[in-house]
């Protein structure tokens, strides 16, 4: 299995997810509804990666 974020090996303690980061991620894209326009472009991974960072950085 893989990840669905950003499709590196999936590790069993955060499965289907590869890490915290990219399951915090999938919970993010839900919450901000943006699954419903998916999208495989590696700039919007690599933002919406900066964005869960920010996130734990300075939470509101
Ligand atoms: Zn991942």
């Amino acid at each position: 299995m893989t990840c669905p974020i950003c499709e590196r090996d999936a590790d069993t303690r955060f499965r289907p997810f590869c890490s915290k980061r990219c399951a915090d991620i999938d919970l993010g894209k839900w919450l901000d509804g943006t699954y419903a326009v998916p999208s495989r472009d590696p700039e919007d991974i690599e933002a919406a990666i900066e964005a869960v960072e920010q996130a734990s950085v300075k939470p509101h």
